[in-house]
């Protein structure tokens, strides 16, 4: 339902809460985040109110956290594929635990793959679709987050929009459309990820709206977009209106 990813010189987990927190009026039944912390990736997820998320990661989580992470992603979840528990809130992990994913849309074609994944030793821990792509894009992962994203997503049928991040490569986020929207905010050494503007208005108004099939690396700096063959594709920066 909502996506929420930050990069940049901030505080990941409070720019993440507060930008759920700009997304609760589409509605949705639980809420997660993760972020990058000394070369792993840590979650916390909650069924209900982003409130109860704030709460809980307030109390799972040390103080410092707060301050020393500044990578992460967030999720609002409106369940299509299992109800609305913790396990099946986003972000989903690949086996590894390296992988972090949020999703928008349904993966069609999420039964066969997980099957085949299955087969192969992989072990799920909730009902979703969403998992089983978190999953593809560890399996196909050699080193490049960028590529393995490409790769599975071209084994998917089904509508998107996604970001992820992997403790092997804390400079980035990828992030992808496809039927489900995915706008990109440029900030001044931050970078945020978001399905609706109203998550991004409070940091910056120079805007980047991804396309279908679009795919973008996002760091601190700035965003470099390719559609899903690879070849670099060009969108304009638009500026947010004051009443985005
Ligand atoms: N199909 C996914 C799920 O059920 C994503 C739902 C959403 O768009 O929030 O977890």
């Amino acid at each position: 339902c909502g996506i929420v990813g930050y990069i940049g010189k901030s505080s990941a987990p409070s720019v993440l809460i507060n930008g759920l927190r700009r997304l609760e009026y589409r509605g949705y039944d639980s809420a997660g985040l993760a972020i990058l912390e000394d070369g792993s990736v840590v979650v916390s997820k909650s069924p209900g109110k982003v409130a109860s998320l704030h709460d809980k990661a307030r109390e799972e989580w040390p103080e410092e956290r707060f301050g020393s992470a500044h990578v992460g992603i967030a999720h609002t979840r409106w369940a299509t594929h299992g109800p609305p528990t913790e396990a099946n809130a986003h972000p989903h992990l690949d086996q590894s635990g390296d992988v972090a994913l949020v999703h928008n849309g349904i993966i069609e074609n999420y039964r066969p793959l997980r099957s085949r994944l299955e087969a192969k030793g992989h072990h799920f821990y909730s009902d979703t679709d969403t998992e089983v792509l978190s999953h593809l894009i560890g399996d196909v992962y050699s080193g490049d987050l960028f590529q393995a994203v490409c790769d599975a997503l071209s084994q998917v049928e089904g509508t998107f929009g996604i970001a992820a991040i992997s403790s092997k490569e804390p400079g980035r986020i990828i992030t992808a459309r496809r039927g489900s929207p995915i706008v990109i905010g440029v900030g001044d050494g931050e970078t945020i990820v978001a399905s609706d503007a109203s998550a991004i208005i409070s940091h910056t108004r120079q805007v980047i709206y991804l396309e279908d099939n679009d795919i973008a690396v996002v760091t601190a700096e700035g965003v470099e977009i390719k559609d899903l063959n690879q070849v670099p594709v060009t969108r304009e920066l638009a500026e947010l209106g004051f009443d985005a």
